[in-house]
């Protein structure tokens, strides 16, 4: 069968905006030789991520993207940032992101602790004389992020989180969310893990250190985005496809770590617009050796969208076409551009609009449209789809859909 064998899934997270200065969005500012090459051998058109006018957050846009509908198997953000940071979660596990930070008197003063750099010692310390009556994981990542993870029987993700999520507010205490035994408990482990992790972290010496400087200490871990373990079947198992994700966000690296992918460190990969992004590519040229499918996430746009700088997110996408032209890809690698939101400057959020996307490869109908951004994808020949279509569409273009009906 002569198609196409592999397939390079690159999404610029955030990557898509909206008109804004001189009616251009950052896309149509950036300088794109690379992109619109491929567009002109692709083909075009635009996406909801999720649904239209649903703003995707960025895992449930990769879960979709990936091909596992959200809405079955997704509770919370917590499982995928702590697959992402290093935890063997299993199915079951109910797992929350936490933040090292600083209370007086239960009100919270910092919730990133002065932006504590290194909690290592304040991790171990948890780990080492934390007692919770349930089984637990705690581990640190980075700055002043870390995830928690409970296990065992009688466990729900249906409780309030402890992070009030602003300044000058009470930590907020876990209730259940459900009138059951199994949130009752969870909500009261919680709570004794609040008071625990505080009782111990108060006095350590490197608290009363950061003190002596002028420095916040980290003196408690504030819990949100509860989440159960979903059982997702592996990426391999569904699509025949040995694949590989390249990114620097936990939370992708954990959508990869839990749908059974292997995950490719970069060093000086931070997620930032200064990111090792060239170190990425390099690293996706190396996998395509002896991977099938390849999802790279590249974070700076979104970080420049939430920053809402025009510029910034511009300048970063014509660096990111510079770079993505070392990709080693010829027409038997099917390659994705597109975005898994829109992170527009002008709402410093994501909204729901379309993302522009583009296929390019063996078998791959060519359209008219040959700029890679929101407004030609928006005339291309694949229209608008949703994101659980995009796996089908790629398998097919690799001859590995079955025929339905005979
Ligand atoms: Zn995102
Ligand atoms: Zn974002």
């Amino acid at each position: 069968m002569d198609v196409a064998k592999k397939i390079v899934l690159v999404v610029l997270d955030g990557g898509a905006d909206r008109p804004t200065v001189g009616g251009k969005t950052p896309l149509m500012a950036a300088s794109r030789p690379f992109l619109d090459h491929l567009a002109t051998e692709g083909i075009l058109g635009i996406m909801d991520v999720i649904a239209p006018g649903t703003p995707p957050g960025s895992d449930t846009a990769h879960l979709s993207l990936l091909g596992y509908a959200p809405e079955e198997v997704y509770t919370g953000r917590g499982p995928f940032e702590a697959a992402g940071v290093g935890i063997n979660v299993r199915p079951g596990d109910i797992a929350f992101r936490g933040n090292f930070a600083t209370v007086k008197d239960d009100i919270v003063v910092d919730r990133r602790a002065g932006r504590i750099s290194d909690t290592h010692q304040l991790a171990e310390a948890i780990r080492t004389h934390v007692h919770l009556d349930c089984e637990f994981i705690f581990k640190e990542s980075v700055g002043h992020r870390a995830a928690l993870v409970l296990r065992g029987e009688r466990l729900s993700h249906m409780i309030r989180p402890t992070d009030p999520l602003h300044v000058g507010e009470l930590i907020t205490r876990s209730t259940p969310l459900k009138d059951d035994d199994s949130s009752t408990r969870t909500a009261s482990i919680v709570n004794e893990f609040t008071r625990q992790v505080h009782s111990i972290l108060k006095d350590l010496p490197i608290n009363r250190e950061r003190e002596r400087h002028g420095q916040l200490p980290a003196n408690t871990v504030l819990l949100r985005g509860a989440g159960a373990v979903p059982h997702l079947m592996p990426f391999e198992q569904r699509t025949g496809l040995k694949a590989a994700v390249i990114a620097a966000t936990a939370l992708v690296i954990g959508i990869g770590k839990l749908t059974g992918m292997q995950y490719i460190p970069t060093q000086g990969a931070t997620g930032h617009v200064n990111s090792n992004i060239e170190g990425k590519v390099d690293n996706v040229n190396k996998a395509l050796k002896d991977h099938d499918f390849i999802l790279l996430n590249i974070k700076g746009a979104d970080e420049a969208g939430h920053d809402g700088n025009f510029d910034v997110k511009s300048r970063f996408l014509s660096h990111v076409d510079r770079v993505l032209s070392k990709l080693d890809i010829d027409d038997s690698v099917i390659t994705v551009i597109t975005a898994d939101h829109s992170t527009p400057v002008s709402l410093k959020e994501h909204s729901g609009d379309p993302v522009p996307f583009l296929i390019r490869g063996k078998g791959v109908r060519t359209d008219q449209a040959n700029e890679y951004n929101e407004f030609y994808a928006a005339q291309g020949g694949m229209h608008r789809i949703r994101g659980l279509d995009m796996m089908p569409v790629l398998l097919d273009l690799l001859g590995l859909r079955k025929k339905f009906g005979a």
